[in-house]
């Protein structure tokens, strides 16, 4: 199950899964695009199920993941991807750019960790990956909101994995860098260059960079890493 899966990493995350046989859940507000990843991922010989749902919902998280529930009866991974920015300064920052922000990229993940946990305590197996940001780490002027947000889910992913790692459930962070997608198109050059010249392997990410990290850490050869942050971020902050 990936939210965010209509585009960007969500979308490279849910073919790589395909690639490696799983079957693939796909969520986020566009139905239409997510209809095309849905085609690509099913080239895999996978199933596929799309859900448009908005995870700053809880009852939009609820019904999306009951109908998946009704469906496939298990879920084995949640990728916690659905992310928005609405950068500005802190001074200049309205209350309701503040919120929306934290209740998309924060309490987001909360619902659907609630949503799914249930089930994977039941089946004593699971994986949850939450994607979080460089900047969570580094800090980054104009970001406040956004940053609030992912280093809350670096919290967030530590207190669930003490809660949970006893029913044989990891829970990670992928913290990616500056990633080539929509997310970071609108960015003038002259940004883009100086974010770049932070970046020791002197190149963007791609979103299957960011793809092939969430992969490993649903793998039965990352079964022994939970509450981890991994990042994918080219060397550019170094924790
Ligand atoms: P993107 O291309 O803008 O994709 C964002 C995805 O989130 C879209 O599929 C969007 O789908 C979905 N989404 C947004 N709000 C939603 C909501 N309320 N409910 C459900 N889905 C929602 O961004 P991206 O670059 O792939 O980023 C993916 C994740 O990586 C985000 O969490 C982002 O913060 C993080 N990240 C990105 C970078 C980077 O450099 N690109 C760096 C660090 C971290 P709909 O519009 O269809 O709902």
């Amino acid at each position: 199950m990936i939210t965010g899966a209509s585009q960007g990493i969500g979308r490279a995350c849910a073919l790589a899964l395909a690639e490696a046989g799983a079957d693939v859940a796909l969520a986020s507000r566009n139905a239409d695009k997510l209809a095309a990843v849905a085609q690509e991922v099913e080239q895999f010989g996978v199933k596929s199920l799309v859900m448009s749902l908005d995870v700053a919902q809880p009852e939009s998280v609820k019904e999306g993941f009951a109908r998946i529930l009704e469906a496939w009866e298990r879920i084995e991974v949640l990728v916690n991807n659905a992310g928005i920015t609405k950068d500005n300064l802190l001074m200049r920052m309205k209350v309701e750019d503040w919120d929306t922000v934290l209740r998309t990229n924060l309490d987001g993940a909360f619902h659907c960790i609630r949503a799914v946990l249930p089930g994977m305590v039941r089946q004593r197996s699971g994986r949850i990956v939450n994607i979080t940001s460089v900047v969570a780490q580094a800090g980054n002027a104009g970001q406040s909101n956004y940053i609030a947000s992912k280093a809350g889910l670096i919290g967030l992913t530590k207190a669930v994995a003490a809660e949970v790692g006893s029913r044989n459930i990891t829970v990670n962070a992928v913290a990616p860098g500056f990633i080539d997608t929509a997310m970071t198109a609108h960015l003038p050059d002259a940004i883009k260059n100086r974010i770049l010249s932070m970046v020791p392997l002197n190149r963007m990410g791609t979103d299957r960079d960011v793809a092939l990290a969430v992969r490993f850490l649903v793998t039965d050869e990352a079964s022994y890493i939970t509450g981890h942050c991994l990042n994918v971020n080219g060397g550019m902050f170094m924790a």
